[in-house]
């Protein structure tokens, strides 16, 4: 798999060459992600980011990120937060200072009176009822408001009234006067102003009246300079629309806008308002729960902004949505946890060897490579003692077990503890109901970095930690969100496919001490479990907790 886009899956950059080829936009390239900050970012927001951050750097551009910040009602400081905080850890750089729409809302004001003195746009008193009506359907024209003729000045006289508050919401609407017979609903005669009264987290209280996103988002892009306006399908029937407004507006710039396929991953859902739902449902701990497919989420799951990066990339940027294979995004997290990930033992499922052949406050200091082929990565100290713990499912009694198919430790057969010695077992101690709790072992010395005589052969390898100096741990396991493979696609309610089991927690397992001691978000493979990560926000020294990333392998959850 592919970790860049090549230029044949990538229609927007061909267009960038071409542009710059042609000497258009003197050369220049601006691109912008422009997020609504009414919800953390998504996987699909992650592509768009790379999309126009990384076309940006690819061609020498700048992207601005700029918050379309024109619908207070569902908007808070919070996420224009999260969301700076996500575009950065991703790696991404945004040109300047943060941009936000509502910077320009006077610029758009003063637009909107230009319009109304073009003769462009009215103030319209139907109600939304009866607007809907006048817009006609698809198949059949609208009518003319009975609004659509009145003059310049009750226009701008209007206008200024509902900027000062003086009438009700949905009292009255200012709309462009564009056709009320196009085949595009879009040009029917939008709306370019709505009344209400709401506090905005940039502006306060400074505005009764804010812009559609239809107004406001094509003259951002001419205000900033943005020469390649980047966004998804569902914009494709506004495009005429933008350039409506960019022909009859003294604007700038000429920015153009182009289309793309969203981002959609199966066995999850892509939509800020499904996410919403989620969290205030309580159906997951909050936006950057493990288990959702928020940067936040992904980044507190164990998945590195380089993952995320290459999955993006590998994108086909098209001009159709499409859905990707979840597989596809592990295979991009296990790659670069495979080779970046520091080693460590942890034992999930205990049970203690005692090794009677070995004193019982001897501490024998064994150093082990962090990385089996990454030198740079250092080593680390771990302690062996005479008691030690090993996982339940590595032990058997079942003498008569094939040395292929079991290649653990074995009642009266050798095992060699990884990074360490070979360990015979001599005794399985039961309890009163016949569970095995302690298993007796016997150390064969001079096996530390060194083959055994042939006999004494070990049936493999496997991982332990000091019962002594190990540290207890909770270990957090995800399975998917989701057990539908398209969960909001079909009739059902998305929430009717949550996975009930989609969150294990296990405790009484235990960790060797340097990875316990690790800082918040240090990714590890723990050998033979899978990838792990130490929470970024309940982990410490004292009490460690660690989310499992993804298992070892494909369908190794
Ligand atoms: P949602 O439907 O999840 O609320 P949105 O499009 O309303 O998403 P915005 O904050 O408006 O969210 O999106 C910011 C940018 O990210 C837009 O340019 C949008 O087109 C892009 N984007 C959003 N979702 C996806 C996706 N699934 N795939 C690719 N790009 C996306
Ligand atoms: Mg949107």
């Amino acid at each position: 798999m592919s970790s860049t886009a090549t230029a044949s899956n990538n229609f927007i950059r061909t267009i960038i060459e071409e542009d710059l080829k042609a000497g258009n936009n003197d050369g220049k390239v601006v691109t912008r992600f422009p997020p609504e900050p009414n919800g953390y970012l998504h996987i699909g927001h992650a592509k768009s980011i790379c999309l126009n951050f990384g076309l940006a750097d690819e061609f020498g551009g700048e992207c601005n990120l700029r918050f379309d910040d024109t619908n207070p009602s569902k908007e808070d400081q919070e996420f224009v937060d999260a969301i700076k905080e996500d575009v950065q850890w991703l790696g991404f750089t945004w040109a300047g200072e943060v941009k936000y729409a509502s910077s320009y809302f006077g610029q758009f004001y003063a637009w909107a009176q230009h319009l109304i003195n073009a003769g462009k746009a009215y103030v319209c008193d139907l109600s939304p009822e009866e607007a809907s009506e006048y817009r006609g359907w698809a198949t059949q024209p609208g009518k003319n408001s009975p609004y659509r003729d009145r003059s310049a000045e009750e226009n701008l006289d209007l206008l200024e009234r509902m900027k000062n508050g003086e009438f009700d919401e949905g009292t009255r609407v200012l709309r462009a006067k564009v056709d009320m017979a196009s085949p595009n609903m879009n040009l029917r005669d939008p709306i370019l102003y709505r009344i209400r009264k709401e506090h905005h987290h940039q502006t306060g209280n400074d505005w009764c009246i804010y812009p559609s996103y239809d107004f406001a988002h094509g003259q951002e892009d001419a205000i900033e300079g943005v020469t390649h306006s980047i966004c998804t399908l569902e914009f494709q029937d506004h495009r005429p629309l933008y350039e409506w407004f960019l022909e009859n507006l003294p604007v700038p710039s000429q920015p153009k806008q182009y289309e793309f396929g969203r981002l959609n991953i199966n066995y999850t859902v892509t939509s800020k308002r499904k996410l919403k739902q989620l969290v205030d449902e309580e159906v997951v701990s909050g936006w950057n729960d493990p288990r959702m497919p928020t940067v936040s989420g992904m980044r507190r799951r164990g998945y590195s902004a380089d993952a995320l990066r290459n999955f993006c990339n590998g994108l086909a940027v098209a001009k159709t949505d499409g859905t990707v294979d979840i597989a596809q995004l592990e295979f991009e997290v296990r790659n670069d946890l495979n080779d970046n990930a520091a080693r460590a033992m942890c034992v999930l499922d205990p049970i203690k060897v005692v090794i009677t052949n070995m004193p019982e406050d001897k501490v024998e200091v064994l150093s082990m490579a962090n990385h089996p082929n990454k030198e740079e990565m250092g080593s680390r100290d771990v302690p062996f003692t005479r008691e030690i713990y090993i996982d339940r499912a590595d032990f058997s009694e079942d003498t008569t077990l094939g040395r292929k198919k079991f290649k653990r430790l074995v009642f009266e057969d050798y095992v060699r503890l990884r990074g360490a010695y070979v360990i015979r077992a001599d005794e399985a101690i039961k309890d009163e109901a016949g569970n095995i709790i302690e298993i007796r072992a016997s150390l064969v010395e001079g096996t530390l970095g060194v083959n055994p005589p042939p006999e004494m052969k070990p049936r493999g390898v496997i991982h332990w930690v000091s019962a002594s100096h190990g540290k207890p741990l909770e270990v957090r396991v995800y399975d998917r969100l989701f057990t539908h493979e398209a969960p909001d696609k079909g009739d059902e309610n998305f929430l009717d496919h949550v996975n009930s089991e989609s969150l294990s927690t296990i405790t009484g397992c235990w960790i060797e001490p340097a990875a316990a001691a690790c800082a918040p978000e240090t990714r590890f493979q723990f050998e033979r479990e899978g990838y792990f990560v130490s929470d970024r926000y309940d982990h410490s020294a004292d009490t460690p907790v660690f989310n499992k990333t993804i298992g070892l392998r494909d369908g190794n959850k």
